[in-house]
């Protein structure tokens, strides 16, 4: 792991060293082309057709129905069982109380406007199965888009080797209420929800995380205009501020988390002490041998860097131009530090307050803006799944209030029709 420090950085050097590169693989790109094609033109076939191509199962039907996904689900072993529902409850107990009604804004006396939140009717939640099938994810995702009161909640995961799905995203389905799980993975199971086939159906935003094939078709989908998607996805980060009061095993061990996602990841120390950066880096070494996914950590923190600073208010400059997805402040000057920061996707406060309780089961969401992102993205949460409407309404004496002032801007623009909207009300309403 490389080491800077703060002082010594030019502002060039420090944007060069935030800069995440986004995957931008002309050949991925290509090829998710062809698969989006293909399910635009041949529906269903070409989903069955990948799935024996990628997912290596040759598939009867693209979906569990209730019946399947209940009997699954009850091969659920009852402490994993235990932990889904402790995760569900607080992570229902979070989003549902961003469901907020807004006052009505009387603007000028007989002119009231107003905002109402309305659920996306369709939407698609894409559960990443490549590798490991992800509940946390169908949670992260399920349950504010059922809050919301989403009426099609659609649900893509590739099939697993038995052709079905295992039984924590089976137990998952049953909590939310969810119906149906179709046996899609990649950048075919975005296509499908994109635009629809004969057995998925179509929705008008498609959330969720996934490799590059399922990233890259969730650009295409956008820049086509035929689905929303939740938010621009890159690989996974961190960045950890500890001072000379953080456990320097609690800093790597945070540190590893982030880095087991992917080589890719990255995992950024930003420490006020020489001291604190060395011993890290030893805890690093001692723990990551016990890791069963150490290669893959290795990599991440080969690809990663930690900086030292002269004092917290630097380590603060340094990680807001890094806009992390995940922030950790292992410090036990926390709280004066909260005003300070200006872009993160989420954070975690304190030396007691790992990231991976957020990642499964504290409340908050784990689908964050990765790669500089959070300086203009916010997490998904239930406001994700709802659209704002807006409303107003005037009275008689409302329209006196206003009409001139807009007649005025009207003409201002040239707009004669928008003038007249409002002279041709007003001369009705001599009278009131
Ligand atoms: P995945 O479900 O994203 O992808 C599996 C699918 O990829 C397969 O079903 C197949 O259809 C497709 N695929 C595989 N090889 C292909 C090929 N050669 N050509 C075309 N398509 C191909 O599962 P995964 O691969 O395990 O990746 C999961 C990803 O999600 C990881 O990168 C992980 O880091 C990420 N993730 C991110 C978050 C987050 O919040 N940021 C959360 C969970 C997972």
């Amino acid at each position: 792991m490389k080491i800077y420090s703060y002082t010594n950085l030019s502002k060039q050097k420090i944007e060069d060293i935030c800069l995440r590169t986004l995957e931008d693989d002309a050949a991925i790109a290509e090829r998710v082309g062809q698969i989006i094609n293909q399910v635009k033109t041949t529906g269903d076939q070409a989903l069955l057709d990948y799935a024996g191509q990628f997912d290596g199962v040759k598939l009867e039907r693209l979906f569990l129905d209730e019946q399947e996904i209940e009997t699954i689900a009850s091969e659920i072993p009852q402490d994993a069982r235990e932990a889904i529902e402790t995760a569900y409850a607080n992570i229902r107990m979070f989003h549902a109380a961003q469901l907020k009604t807004e006052d009505k804004i009387e603007t000028m006396p007989g002119v009231s406007c107003w905002r109402e939140s309305r659920p996306i009717s369709r939407v698609g939640l894409y559960i990443p199965g490549g590798s490991a099938v992800l509940p946390s994810t169908f949670l992260m995702l399920g349950i504010p888009a059922m809050l919301a009161g989403c009426e099609e909640i659609v649900v893509c995961s590739p099939p697993q080797k038995d052709g079905k799905t295992n039984c924590y995203l089976a137990y998952c389905a049953k909590l939310l209420g969810i119906k149906k799980i179709y046996l899609a993975g990649g950048a075919q199971a975005i296509a499908a929800m994109a635009y629809g086939t004969t057995s998925v159906p179509q929705v008008y935003k498609i959330f969720g995380p996934g490799n590059r094939y399922v990233t890259q078709a969730k650009q295409q989908i956008l820049a086509s205009g035929i689905a929303a998607i939740d938010m621009p996805a890159g690989p996974s980060e961190v960045l950890i501020i500890a001072d000379r009061s953080a456990s320097p095993a609690f800093v790597a061990a945070d540190l590893l988390a982030q880095a087991e996602h992917g080589s890719d990841s990255q995992s950024i120390l930003v420490s006020t002490s020489t001291e604190l950066i060395a011993e890290v880096m030893q805890e690093i070494d001692n723990q990551i041998s016990y890791l069963p996914r150490a290669t893959v950590a290795a990599a991440a923190i080969a690809n990663s860097y930690a900086v030292h600073c002269e004092n917290l208010q630097q380590a603060m400059a340094f990680s807001n131009a890094y806009a992390p997805e995940h922030l950790i402040l292992a410090t036990e000057e926390f709280e004066a530090l909260i005003p300070q920061i200006s872009n993160a996707g989420s954070v975690f406060l304190g030396n007691l307050t790992p990231e991976s309780a957020g990642d499964y089961a504290s409340g908050t969401n784990h689908t964050l803006p990765t790669s500089g992102f959070a300086k203009a993205y916010s997490g998904v949460s239930t406001d994700s799944f709802l659209k704002k409407i807006t409303f107003q309404h005037i009275t008689p004496s409302g329209l006196k209030a206003i009409g001139p002032a807009v007649e005025i801007l009207a003409t201002a623009e040239g707009l004669q029709a928008h003038k007249n909207a409002i002279t041709i009300r007003l001369k009705s309403t001599d009278g009131y």
